[in-house]
């Protein structure tokens, strides 16, 4: 139909930019634990039914909205964390668009509960298709839990395109359990219908996390790595060679503590392997790098694991060499904290 011009409506722009961040169930679960840890919460509990098409809750004990602010949140390009373009510079936490809450809200049924410690009581606010239908004032600890229903239930192309149950809790699964190895001083807890999935403890020892996302068998057979040079550091852990993967979905990397894929890294990690694993088998590594920010260029895209690094070849042969002399030495398994 054509028509003659003018500005969308509000909803429908967050109902186009949905199309980009929300992706699907996991993009949904994975900005709502970014704002729960943005929050400052040490305590996450993630609950979520159907791959949550159907159902995601996840219930923080962060510093809460402020009553007069929660309307606010779900508008559009509205954030609390920067306020000029320099800011990014200095960024502390994971989110700043000020997208998510919107966009979420414009293709589902949202209830959010909310208090900060300075307020007696909290608010309960719903949201239905990004039209608010309800809210009231409740008592509830300080903190926020939020419920997404029926995700794209207004977007019928949307709705299409979700995968099986399956597929779609795996990628949650896959979300949670890099989160929870990576924010290793928060306590998570992940119920997938009704059943405990895993738990942390939140007492920052990453060790003890991988055992409780990845089980104990896995951690039986890793050994250690722990190098550092001036620019670089690498600490975490690898497996022994003869416990390998058929593919890479077990080499977990993490750069300043975000989640990334990079291609050199990958490369360096599995040239160290190459002689002592089979041909299209995978180490499992859980890896921690510190790099001098000024060396690498983290795509901020919320959505992308790229990075960019400036000196390829050294940072190749610093972990090519760290891993080689974990794997030929005789290692000692000890537990360590990251540096958050
Ligand atoms: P962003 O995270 O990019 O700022 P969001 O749309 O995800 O944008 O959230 C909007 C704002 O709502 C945040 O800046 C924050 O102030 C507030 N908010 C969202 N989730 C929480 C939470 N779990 N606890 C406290 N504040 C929250
Ligand atoms: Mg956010």
């Amino acid at each position: 139909m054509i028509n003659f011009i003018h500005v969308l409506d509000d909803n429908v722009i967050n109902q186009i930019a949905a199309g980009e961040v929300v992706e699907g169930p996991y993009s949904v679960v994975k900005e709502l634990i970014e704002n729960a840890i943005d929050a400052k919460a040490d305590s996450i509990v993630v609950e979520i039914k159907e791959g949550g098409k159907k159902f995601i809750r996840i219930s923080d004990n962060g510093i809460g909205i402020n009553e007069h602010e929660v309307e606010q949140a779900f508008m559009r390009h509205t954030t609390s964390k920067i306020t000029k373009i320099n800011d990014l510079d200095t960024l502390i936490t994971l989110g700043f668009r000020g997208e998510a809450l919107a966009s979420i809200a414009s293709v589902s049924q949202v209830e959010i509960i909310t208090k900060t410690k300075d307020q007696q009581h909290g608010i309960l606010l719903e949201i239905t298709g990004g039209r608010i239908v309800n809210r009231k004032v409740v008592g509830c600890p300080t903190g926020t839990t939020i419920i997404i229903k029926n995700l794209f239930f207004n977007t019928p192309a949307r709705f299409k395109f979700m995968k099986s149950t399956q597929v779609e809790t795996s990628k949650i699964s896959e979300i949670i359990s890099r989160l929870a190895i990576s924010k290793t001083d928060i306590a998570f807890k992940y119920i997938n219908n009704n059943n405990i999935m895993f738990t942390t403890s939140g007492k920052g020892i990453v060790r003890d996390a991988i055992i409780n996302v990845f089980g104990k068998e896995i951690a039986k057979n890793l050994i250690e790595v722990d190098e550092s040079n001036k620019e670089y550091e690498i600490k975490g852990y690898i497996s022994q060679p003869e416990h390998t993967r058929g593919n890479r979905n077990y080499e977990i990397i993490f750069v300043n503590n975000r989640f990334v894929k990079s291609k050199i890294i990958f490369s360096a990690i599995e040239d160290a392997y190459k002689g002592s694993v089979v041909i299209n088998r995978f180490p499992i590594c859980f890896l921690y790098l510190n790099i001098n920010p000024s060396l690498i260029d983290i795509n901020v895209h919320p959505a992308k694991t790229e990075i960019k690094v400036f000196d390829e070849q050294a940072i190749y042969d610093f972990i090519y060499d760290a891993i080689k002399k974990s794997l030929t030495k005789e290692s000692t398994v000890s537990d360590f904290k990251i540096n958050l």
